[in-house]
């Protein structure tokens, strides 16, 4: 597919970059292999707003995947970070900011009676497993098929189809001994938990599942489903752990479990709570978390874990995370579904907007999607011909059809006019792309 517009800048950023780094970028999904073309390299954001390497602004959607809930260079986020780094960037002590980010953590969400600190969600979710391991004498994991836990060996083995799938990797590198103690089980289906759960007695160690899916686009639990994890678990001896690294903090003031109420044994976050800086947690019941070194014998350590500037970011974010911010950050989101939903809806392209709280994505299909099956069923090519014309008219999206869109307080409305301005052209595109 040619693109009409083109980014010069980012282009030979992106050549240099390919020379020295695998794919050209850091996190894959950063690299456009989804949609084609070049991926924009940004030198700033402001508020709502990204600006690359070539000097062309963009409404950002994607919000960094998720974490910045109060929009780019946050002038108190800002002064705190600055604040801290004056004070020196990491002790490889305890300081005072990882007590207070702590507490923050354990004021909003009361089944965290204790959290660890660690750099990323990956580490969270991978520790917290281990830790569920270590506190049940048990290996097997549970996980669910279209849900995305951090790149954890364990948690690769995510292709399964049909009702079980056990121990396949998803990539290689990873053995089949990481991968052989992890049960994939299709999303929303309680039946399949059940089932594994009989064949398996007394072998499970914990089902993790993200709180409500982002990353096979946006899934959310059925009425129910949340809550049957959480009794099977504790019918059989296993915890339930909930990985809120994409919702915590985001879909509310606690997360998704300020909605749907259902308490984890355990849980995990990132993003939002690191303020732009990697910080991420897991934590939960404190006779678990009592396990963990050197408290218990479950390892687990971190040279930048707590780090000052992070956990100061993270801390002056969340402190600003108050009713009225996630009132404004829904309110945003619920106004951009609807621009999004009319402009698909005049071009006649069949689409589901489906939505978690403020988190939200478009699903190519007529058909509800309720799972991983469901979600790669949608005319994805649809989305490939939307983002393009959206990026060519200054609207930065993720660029997948998998993803979940991310919106922030700072969309105000001259930012949700631009979007709107584009809207038709690119529903235009969608309607007209072909496989
Ligand atoms: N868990 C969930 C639900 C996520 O969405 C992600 C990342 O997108 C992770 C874990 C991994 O977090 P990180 O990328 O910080 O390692």
């Amino acid at each position: 597919m040619a693109y009409s517009y083109e980014a010069p800048v980012s282009q030979t950023l992106f050549d240099r970059a390919s020379l020295v780094t695998p794919g050209g970028v850091n996190s894959p999904v950063r690299a456009f292999r989804a949609v084609g073309g070049t991926p924009r390299f940004m030198v700033s954001g402001t508020g709502p707003y990204l600006t690359d390497a070539d000097g062309r602004e963009y409404v950002d959607l994607v919000c960094s995947w998720g974490p910045m809930i109060l929009g780019h260079s946050h002038p108190e986020v800002t002064a705190a970070v600055q604040d801290a780094v004056a004070r020196g960037t990491s002790f490889g002590t305890p300081g005072e900011g990882e007590v207070a980010l702590a507490e923050e953590i354990v004021a909003r969400i009361e089944p965290v009676e204790q959290v660890r600190l660690v750099s990323s969600g990956t580490e969270a979710t991978m520790s917290a497993i281990r830790l569920a391991r270590g506190f049940t004498g048990r290996a097997k994991v549970v996980k669910f098929a279209g849900c995305y836990h951090g790149h954890v060996d364990a948690l690769l083995a995510a292709a399964g189809s049909g009702v079980a799938t056990f121990g396949l990797p998803d990539t290689p590198g990873v053995t089949g001994a990481q991968a052989g103690d992890t049960i994939v089980l299709p999303y929303n289906d309680l039946d399949a938990v059940r089932a594994a759960f009989a064949a398996q007695p007394g072998e499970i160690a914990c089902v993790i599942t993200e709180a409500s899916p982002g990353n096979m686009g946006v899934v959310p639990p059925l009425d129910g489903f949340n809550a049957g994890l959480k009794e099977i678990c504790a019918a059989n001896g296993a915890l339930y752990i909930s990985d809120e690294v994409m919702t915590g903090f985001r879909t509310s003031k606690a997360g998704w479990y300020g909605i749907d109420g259902v308490r984890p044994d355990l849980m995990t976050f990132g993003k939002v709570m690191g303020g732009g800086f990697p910080a991420a947690a897991f934590g939960g019941r404190a006779d678990v978390m009592a396990h963990l070194a050197p408290a218990g014998p479950v390892y687990q350590a971190g040279t930048l874990s707590g780090n000052p500037v992070a956990t100061a970011a993270g801390l002056a974010q969340l402190r600003l995370l108050d009713d009225a911010a996630y009132a404004k950050v829904d309110a945003v989101s619920a106004e951009l579904r609807s621009l999004v939903s009319d402009a698909f809806t005049k071009e006649g392209v069949a689409h589901k907007v489906s939505a978690a709280s403020n988190m939200f994505s478009v699903f190519f299909t007529d058909q509800p999607v309720r799972d991983y099956e469901g979600a790669k069923k949608q005319e994805a090519f649809r989305f490939t011909a939307f983002f393009h014309s959206m990026l060519e008219q200054g609207v930065y999206l993720p660029p997948s059809a998998f993803e979940s869109w991310f919106v922030s307080t700072a969309h105000d409305a001259q930012a949700l006019e631009r979007v709107a301005a584009a809207l038709p052209a690119a529903a235009r595109a969608a309607s007209e792309a072909t496989a």
